[in-house]
């Protein structure tokens, strides 16, 4: 079998003390290759090559303009080896192939290609003061930031979090989950081959607790950290972080809300719900896996909804048929199948779905008649399972909407333009899409409130959070 390394210092490495894991393709539930199993050792060898970089290479010190061209250089071949990180996704954790090569590849190259072009041409500001000074901004790269990413979205979200790093000139130690590595491994593999200088993009795989992950949150060698992944995770690096000050991003869980009003055209309605909840087998942080119907539409909306959901086409992810992929291993499945039984003790029906036949599927699930205390309203599934409740009116809707620990974002269809912004104005969440959903601008905030996240990534909100803004002030 195949063996991902780490790469350290410019190197593809094996662990220091020889260690390897399985990972496991989910549509054949065997192992495709082995990993390099990250020790201590190979963390601080990783952290030590971030820090070379940057306080002695090039990296910080080359300019946006030279900097830039490489980051569009790696962009370039990432769509030229497109192919090759598609599968290794797909290989990893069963997302559908066509989706990698329109989504994640594409969106994985325009991340680098972004933020290059964001840090070259953003001014920083200047104040004039009444004193006779004035003070100008300097935007100074942090150091070195290590990023801990999840498995749903392997190569989209590493990149996401490290492209703005490298664009203001930090230096980065990526730790990718356990589940999805391959990637990365090729990500710095090409990275190099693009030309950037050593030690500037450091990938070490292995766990999370007690191992890669918690090693270098707990690092006072790491300068800033930006993680992705569940909100129990982030509160234990919050908590590691803090013994060092060192500032965190966290893009956590969400449980959103998916609100059709009466007015709503359906015709569009429908299928965006259906991408919102059954998407990448609902294994997505912005699912709508909590759907709300006004009363008039719901018998309507939920005839049509069931019949789209069970015209999916669940199969080999490598096959370009489908649209419904396996679960991305053999615990997570576990934990989705676990939730539909919880349907039926908490008082709920299911319409549509349910544990498939043969594999690691569940079937787009439609549950209906629970609750909103129920397990299967409240907790993160994060799979292909939503909840279904009827509402009459918006307060009740905008009620039922925020009822939740959660508020990474919530979507909403009407025809109606006043009602689209007031409810808007009055959804918990991070991200409100209103008769769409996904529809993304790197510019824009992009994070959650309350257990689903701190701070904000994308455009000047990523600036803030990698690098140390300066203040100068001079006498004229
Ligand atoms: P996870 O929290 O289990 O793991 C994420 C990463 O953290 C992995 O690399 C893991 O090895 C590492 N990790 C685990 N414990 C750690 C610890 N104690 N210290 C340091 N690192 C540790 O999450 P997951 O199951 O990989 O991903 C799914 C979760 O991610 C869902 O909750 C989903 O909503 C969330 N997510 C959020 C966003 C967002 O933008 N808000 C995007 C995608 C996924």
């Amino acid at each position: 079998m195949e063996l991902i390394r780490h790469v350290i210092g410019g190197a593809e490495v094996e662990s220091s003390d020889g260690g390897t894991f399985e990972t496991v393709d989910p549509w054949t539930r065997e192992p495709w290759a082995l990993v390099a199993r990250g020790t201590r050792a190979d963390v601080e060898r990783a952290l030590a090559a971030a820090r070379r970089a940057f306080d002695q290479g090039p990296w910080p010190r080359m300019g946006h303009e030279q900097r830039g061209r490489l980051l569009h250089r790696l962009a370039d071949l990432l769509v030229e080896r497109g192919e090759e990180l598609a599968r290794a996704d797909t290989a990893d954790m069963g997302k559908p192939i066509t989706v990698m090569r329109s989504a994640d590849v594409p969106r994985a190259a325009a991340n680098f290609r972004f933020f290059a072009d964001h840090a070259r041409l953003r001014p920083s500001e200047s104040f004039p003061m009444d004193s006779g000074h004035h003070v100008y901004v300097r935007y100074e790269p942090a150091g070195v930031v290590a990023a801990i990413a999840p498995w749903n979205f392997p190569l989209m979200l590493e990149t996401w979090k490290i492209a703005p790093a490298l664009a203001w000139g930090n230096t980065v130690v990526l730790k990718p989950a356990e589940d999805s590595p391959a990637s990365a491994t090729i990500m710095a593999r090409l990275a190099l081959e693009a030309g950037f200088p050593e030690g500037v993009l450091n990938v070490v795989h292995g766990f999370g607790p007690d191992a890669p992950g918690q090693w270098l949150t707990e690092s006072p060698a790491v300068d800033r950290i930006t993680f992705t992944g569940e909100s129990a995770t982030g509160r234990a690096i919050a908590r590691a972080a803090a013994a060092n000050l060192t500032p965190v991003s966290l893009e956590l869980g969400g449980k959103g809300a998916n609100v059709v009003f009466g007015d709503a055209d359906l015709e569009s309605a429908v299928p965006w719900s259906i991408r919102a909840i059954f998407s990448n087998s609902g294994q997505v942080c912005l699912a709508g896996s909590r759907l709300f119907v006004e009363r008039p539409v719901y018998d309507e909306f939920l005839d049509r909804f069931v019949a789209a959901a069970e015209a999916m086409v669940l199969g080999d992810p490598g096959d370009e048929r489908t649209t419904l992929g396996p679960l991305a291993s053999g615990t997570h499945y576990g934990k989705v199948t676990g939730y539909l039984d919880t349907i039926a003790e908490d008082g709920g029906k299911i319409l549509t779905g349910g544990v498939a036949d043969d594999g690691w599927f569940v079937k787009p699930t439609i549950a209906v008649d629970l609750p909103s205390g129920a397990r299967a309203c409240r907790e993160e599934i994060f799979g292909p399972v939503v909840t279904v409740t009827p509402f009459e009116g918006e307060d009740e809707a905008i009620a039922l909407a925020n009822d939740t620990p959660y508020g990474l974002n919530a979507m909403l269809f009407s025809e109606g333009l006043r009602r689209a912004h007031r409810v808007s104005a009055a959804l918990k969440a991070g991200t409100v899409w209103v008769n769409c959903f996904f529809i993304r601008d790197l510019r824009a905030p992009f994070g959650g409130v309350g257990d689903s996240g701190w701070g904000r990534e994308g455009g000047d909100y990523s600036r803030e959070f990698c690098t140390e803004p300066k203040a100068v002030v001079m006498e004229i």
